[in-house]
């Protein structure tokens, strides 16, 4: 393997096909050009220390393949240009309020944060089944930033993803993602997800004072967050007391609501890709993406899969 990766003798066509056999790729991949790999410090991992370095080259690898998918894509279509703002000099919580203002989002709860993603350029793609243990992740390349979404997980954790990530983009995509800042970073993607799912000057007239946990379920359908995430912010924004807010903890984690969200919501869908490969004439079919990157239907399949119903 090693002799092969660094080019000093090329592999027999007996080799190659154990070669294409062993990582589950059609022959052809190997003539194909060589793929920019995805820098490490460009892309955020949540859990940067539990990531094992094997496997964190396997994710980025796939990342770099669901680039050139979305180059085939754009082949075809236009997308929308990116429109991200970088307020590095910012708060998390005024980062948050300024992105909103500028997207004209006002005081309402998001609709959809993958359409709101895809509308402002951000190409959003789905992590590999296989790496179900890797949270979301982002990166920027060319100019355009790029979502991996685990959708896995519940409709408010992946909700709370996708603006964490944003938070990403917004406050740290200037600088290179340092493993010694990654928990200070993480932090502050926390509090711009918060911050910009559960704007404070809307929580803020809500009347949310020592709010019941009936009040914080609705609370929570209202901004399509988990109870969590709800109550979390309520105590960030002093509406609970530690006390209360270790009370209500407490009972959700007795109900279920740490591991999953009961009651909750149907998970967001892509607009984008739905549109482009399944909803015009001029469609780039899964086919066609395959054979351009030279990859199996499945694993391209695996860029879209829970984004688009059809393709599940
Ligand atoms: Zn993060």
């Amino acid at each position: 393997m090693t002799n092969y990766e660094n080019g000093k003798s090329l592999p027999s066509e007996e080799n190659l096909i154990k070669l294409a056999q062993a990582l589950s790729v059609p022959l052809g991949f190997f003539e194909r050009e060589s793929t920019e790999p995805v820098p490490i410090e460009a892309a955020s991992f949540r859990k940067l220390s539990k990531t094992t370095s094997t496997r964190r080259d396997a994710v980025l690898a796939s990342a770099s393949l669901a680039v050139e998918f979305f180059s085939v894509i754009e082949s075809k279509f236009k997308l929308p240009g990116p429109a991200v703002p970088s307020l590095d000099k910012f708060s998390p919580e005024q980062a948050a309020e300024l992105v909103r203002r500028r997207w004209n989002l006002g005081d309402r709860p998001i609709s959809n944060m993958i359409h709101l993603l895809e509308s402002k350029g951000v190409r959003v793609a789905a992590l590999r089944h296989e790496f179900v243990d890797i949270d979301a992740f982002c990166f920027v390349r060319d100019s355009v930033p790029y979502v991996f979404l685990n959708t896995s997980r519940s409709a408010e954790r992946q909700r709370f993803d996708a603006a964490h990530e944003l938070g990403h983009l917004v406050l740290h995509s200037e600088h290179d993602m340092e493993p010694s800042t990654s928990k200070e970073r993480e932090a502050e993607a926390n509090h711009f997800a918060a911050s910009f799912l559960m704007p404070r000057s809307a929580i803020l007239t809500q009347s949310m004072r020592s709010a019941s946990l009936e009040r914080i379920l609705a609370a929570r359908s209202f901004w399509k967050v988990s109870a969590m995430a709800m109550t979390h912010r309520l105590h960030e924004l002093h509406l609970l007391s530690d006390w209360q807010y270790r009370a209500i903890c407490v009972t959700l984690s007795d109900q279920g609501y740490r591991s999953s969200e009961p009651g909750g919501i149907v998970p967001e869908t892509s607009q984008l890709l739905r549109k482009v490969m399944f909803g015009s004439v001029d469609k780039v079919s899964l086919r066609e993406a395959a054979n351009d990157l030279a990859l199996y239907q499945d694993d391209v399949r695996s860029f879209i899969r829970d984004l688009v119903p059809v393709a599940a």
